[in-house]
């Protein structure tokens, strides 16, 4: 067993370091664990124009290293290693993690989310190999290529449009005839020349065999099939809740992403999770940082009154 904390926070995404940030300045022994680079999904991201505070945008990893040097500065420890599991032991919890326990006195999870996966047979098959769910990290493979990309949210329409400054056409691929994204990423689709949008379209296959050569649509409202032909398939319709590790030992809703109360606080005394695992979070930098803090104020009040 390791050291004992009074924190323990299980991610190192904006919602894990915020809420790091403000238990460290509580003078709370918080150790932050991270099974990758810290700093979670957004440096999947090439650029981020809509965080409060940065007129002309910032590169995800200036961001995220300023969140980790801002905690670190105040106390929280950052050790690599992977949470497997949570225990209850007398009054503390025990993180059993792959490389050593760690007891403390509470927890926040703020283990985010993953991309969500279409089914298709080929899909799995073929990643790597033109079908993607990151357009920042794979969309430079594929100048002057058609390509196509599946979803109507903001992450749909934000790749279509990145997209659009690599490939040569970009289809669109969305099943309904409205999209769900916000108002401004729809106005900059629709004027791109090159982004063609097939609606109320669902890619039914993937076709070819060690690359990705095209997709086959089915139109929703008429039943009809299309082919178009493309080298890349990008994926983005919506993401799903890790909540691998307390499953069983806190509320999910029907989604799995775990139920809070306004102080972040699940069903489990002394367990707080905050950013893209929590219910009803809206997938933002700013939002995580917000239910960071608030879990971070959360498990503070709760130490304070045991
Ligand atoms: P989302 O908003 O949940 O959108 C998912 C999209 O995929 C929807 O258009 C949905 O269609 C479609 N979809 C879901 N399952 C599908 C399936 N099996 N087959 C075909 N289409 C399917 O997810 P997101 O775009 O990843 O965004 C997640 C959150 O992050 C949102 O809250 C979003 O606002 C936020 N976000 C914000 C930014 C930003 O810079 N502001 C950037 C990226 C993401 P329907 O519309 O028909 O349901």
């Amino acid at each position: 067993m390791n050291a004992s904390f009074d924190v323990v926070i299980i991610g190192a995404g904006p919602a894990g370091l915020a809420a790091a940030l403000y238990t460290g300045r509580a003078r709370l022994k918080t150790l932050v664990l991270e099974k990758g680079i810290p700093g979670g999904q957004i440096l999947l991201t090439d650029w981020i124009e809509n965080y409060p505070g940065f007129p002309d945008g910032i590169a995800p990893f200036d961001l995220m290293e300023n969140f980790r040097k801002q905690a670190v500065k105040f106390g929280a420890e950052i050790v690599a290693d992977e949470a497997r599991q949570v225990e209850n032991e007398d009054k503390d919890w025990v993180v059993r993690g792959a490389g050593a326990s760690y007891r403390t006195r509470a927890i926040i999870i703020a283990t985010g989310s993953n991309y969500r996966r279409l089914g298709l047979p080929n899909e799995d098959r073929l990643i790597g190999r033109g079908v993607s769910y990151c357009a920042t990290c794979d969309g430079p493979f594929f100048r002057e290529r058609d390509i196509a990309v599946v979803g109507g949210g903001d992450t749909a329409l934000m790749e279509a449009e990145f997209l659009s400054k690599f490939a040569r056409t970009v289809h669109l691929i969305h099943r309904r005839d409205k999209f769900r994204g916000t108002k401004i990423l729809q106005e900059r689709v629709l004027a791109n020349a090159k982004i063609r949008i097939h609606w109320n379209a669902v890619a039914e296959e993937i076709l070819g065999q060690d690359n990705v050569e095209g997709v086959v649509l089915r139109d929703v409202k008429a039943g009809t099939k299309s082919t178009v032909g493309v080298e890349g398939l990008f994926i983005s319709v919506g993401m799903i809740p890790i909540n691998d590790i307390v499953r069983g030992l806190v509320r999910l809703n029907e989604w799995g992403e775990i139920v809070v109360n306004e102080s972040m606080e699940t069903s489990a005394p002394g367990i707080f999770a905050a950013g893209d695992v929590i219910g009803g979070a809206s997938h933002q930098v700013s939002t995580a940082v917000g239910t960071g803090v608030r879990a971070a104020l959360g498990v503070d009040e709760y130490l304070a009154s045991r």
